[in-house]
């Protein structure tokens, strides 16, 4: 719940928004529901307030959320370099990097950094970070609710909703808490279709999605006395049904479910050589340090990473990193 400090930090940022004409809103790299979320959000309520409004996503977007009708606002990288703004706001997003480094820290127009990781570098003119807070978009509502009137609109609702949703794996990760349910609820009240978000973005996916997933899904494989799951992607198996890394999305919670284990990494090959790593943690286990340690980062039950080696080497730093992550927290 917000505090004082809080308060004064949204009376900061509703100035600097009453102030100022042109916004960049930018979102992290391989975006999430909560990221693409919170930015649009934050686009919805510019545009009702006649802001000039610009996104930035780095990277590819999946189809679902490119869908939305205010993604229109979104910035090629050519079309970013030329765009005129006066105040930045980065959200979801814990380094300048994962936001494709298309402002630096020492541009000298205001940031507003709005996040909920840990590794968060606080590069922000204004720094508005809670990292126990389950989603950004619980942020976003928090400084939304804080404006006079009522501005969040049913479709600012949704996209917050869709935020909670994607990042608390729909009300099951150990992120789960009163203040995500209590959110969540209200934004219902202020219009957010609680069942057509969680079924769009959350449960529903293409035909070819499943398909690769019944070939991860046979080939997975536990280590240590089944504490750890290990899935791997190639991409010979995406190309066999002509499918994105998009489709793969929500994969590693099956591992998570596994009955015994603890620590989860998806590994897909983005190329020969060059391996994403997706990590899931389960209690007091923490699996962004060692993501942070190889160059990643991310949540403590929830980080990501590159590896620069083949599959087959992959796994063996990642099950080594396991290992060792067991005996430093036993
Ligand atoms: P996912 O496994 O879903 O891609 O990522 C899990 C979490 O870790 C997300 O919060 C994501 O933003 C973060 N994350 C994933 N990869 C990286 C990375 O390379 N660097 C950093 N700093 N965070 C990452
Ligand atoms: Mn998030």
């Amino acid at each position: 719940m917000s505090s004082d400090k809080d308060e004064k930090i949204f009376s900061e940022i509703i100035s600097l928004i009453k102030k100022h004409k042109k916004f960049l809103l930018i979102a992290h790299v391989d975006p999430d529901g909560d990221c693409v979320g919170s930015m649009l959000a934050i686009a919805a309520l510019l545009e009702t307030m006649d802001k000039r409004v610009g996104c930035y996503i780095p990277g590819i977007v999946s189809e679902k959320y490119n869908a939305l009708p205010r993604m229109r606002l979104l910035l090629s990288q050519e079309e970013v370099k030329s765009y005129q703004y006066d105040v930045s706001f980065v959200v979801d997003t814990p380094t300048l990097e994962r936001g494709g480094n298309i402002i630096t820290a020492d541009d000298e127009r205001i940031i507003v950094n709005i996040d909920h990781h840990p590794t968060n570098e606080r590069f922000g003119s204004i720094n508005f970070i809670k990292d126990k807070t389950a989603a950004t978009a619980i942020l976003v509502y928090y400084l939304l609710s804080s404006m006079d009137g009522n501005v969040i609109t049913p479709e600012i609702a949704d996209y917050l909703y869709m935020g909670i949703v994607m990042d608390t794996g729909c009300f099951k990760f150990q992120n789960t808490d009163a203040e995500s349910l209590f959110v969540a609820s209200k934004l219902v009240e202020y219009g957010a279709r609680a069942s057509e978000i969680t079924r769009k973005f959350f449960y529903m996916k293409k035909f070819r999605s499943f398909k690769v997933l019944s070939r991860v899904l046979a080939n997975l494989q536990l280590f240590d006395n089944g504490r750890i799951a290990v899935m791997e992607l190639t991409n010979s198996i995406l190309e066999e049904f002509q499918a994105k890394v998009e489709d793969t999305e929500g994969f590693i919670d099956y591992a998570m479910a596994i009955e015994g284990v603890e620590l989860v990494a998806f590994l897909r090959e983005i190329e020969p050589g060059q391996v994403r790593a997706s990590l899931r943690s389960l209690n007091h286990l923490n699996v962004a340090s060692f993501a942070e340690k190889h160059g990643g980062g991310g949540h403590n039950k929830a980080a990501g990473l590159t590896i620069n080696y083949d599959l087959e080497k992959s796994r063996d730093i990642v099950i080594s990193g396991f290992r060792e992550i067991f005996l430093t927290s036993s």
